[in-house]
């Protein structure tokens, strides 16, 4: 069954993942900071009037890197170590009916910056770019439930430790500077905390150099040990 309704974007959000790989795979995972800015014909202060009673919001929004790759019945999720097959609607995959995504963030204000309504977030798991198709309050009395059962997600994920090079560190002081990227080390430390590789990749020895792409810098960064470490930062052109 179709309907005639036609979905479109009323914000896109603004985050420091430029890409896909190292961002987390659910929101509260890392210190991203960001914006939801509205779309010109929703751009109005009176259609977010009474939000900031909230903490948190609810994003929906599109998986619109994904939608040109369609979906399939069974997926391999990451948790499973990509061996097992669920189905689509078992999962948070990427790759569904529709494309449409759901998390929730923290909401800490909202402004108007060059005549735009911006909601102020953080501990989003969104590429920067990402079209929001709606916008909801968390209700914590009804959003919350203190006993549900988790299913293969019922922990967050294990962490793994981040250390940083003295060439790093130097680096990171430098572009902390910036009114652009305040949060860097923290950003850095909790994304890669995550361990982003693929699954198969954890399990034997890894010598190889990753990156992620945070802000307008590349994180070059390996596995040393178990951990973590970040070897430089490179500005992206
Ligand atoms: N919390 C949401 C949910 O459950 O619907 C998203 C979960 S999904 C597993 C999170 C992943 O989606 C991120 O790690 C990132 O790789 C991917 N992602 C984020 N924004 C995207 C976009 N606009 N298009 C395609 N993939 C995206």
């Amino acid at each position: 069954m179709s309907f005639s309704s036609q979905i479109q974007a009323v914000a896109l959000c603004r985050t420091p993942y430029k890409q896909k790989f190292g961002i987390p795979r659910q929101p509260g995972l890392a210190d991203a900071r960001g914006y939801v800015e509205l779309t010109p014909e929703f751009n109005h202060m009176d259609a977010v009037r009474g939000l900031t009673q909230y903490s948190h919001i609810w994003l929906l929004f599109c998986f619109h890197e994904n939608l040109a790759q369609g979906w399939k019945t069974t997926v391999r999720p990451p948790r499973l170590g990509g061996n097992e097959k669920l189905g689509v609607f078992a999962t948070r995959s990427t790759f569904r009916p529709n494309g449409i995504g759901q998390s929730v963030v923290r909401l800490h204000g909202i402004v108007k910056r060059k005549g735009k309504v911006c909601l102020e977030i953080s501990g989003m798991d969104l590429l920067d770019g990402t079209p929001i198709i709606d916008i909801k309050p968390y209700i914590p009395f009804s959003d919350a439930i203190a006993d549900a059962q988790g299913g293969m997600a019922h922990e967050a994920p294990e962490l793994i430790d981040v250390q940083f090079s003295p060439q790093a560190v130097a680096q990171i002081a430098h572009f902390s500077a910036r009114e652009q990227s305040p949060d860097l080390e923290s950003l850095i430390r909790t994304v890669l905390a995550q361990d982003p590789r693929p699954a198969y990749k954890k399990a034997k020895q890894d010598p190889k150099l990753y990156q992620v792409a945070l802000y307008d810098l590349d994180i070059f960064w390996r596995i040393d040990d178990g951990k973590a470490q970040v070897i430089e930062l490179k500005k992206v052109n």
